[in-house]
């Protein structure tokens, strides 16, 4: 199954740590997380290093 991800944009407040540690899967774009879920799969460990490490908990698993 494919792992996909969505930004919660109540709680994103464009901090870029997403994107520091996996900037093929993650884009701040207007200070809010961008996904580009194709991509998760082939770069799923910094994927999932990249959700836990957003210090407000916007990046959920879908
Ligand atoms: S790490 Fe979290 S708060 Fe920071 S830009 Fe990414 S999704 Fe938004």
């Amino acid at each position: 199954m494919e792992t996909k991800f969505k930004i919660d944009l109540n709680n994103c407040t464009g901090c870029g740590t997403c994107e520091e540690t996996a900037p093929v899967v993650f884009k701040v774009v207007n200070e809010k997380a961008t996904i580009n879920n194709s991509a998760i799969n082939k770069n799923i460990k910094a994927a999932i290093e990249a959700k836990d490490s957003c210090p407000d908990k916007a990046i959920i698993m879908v």
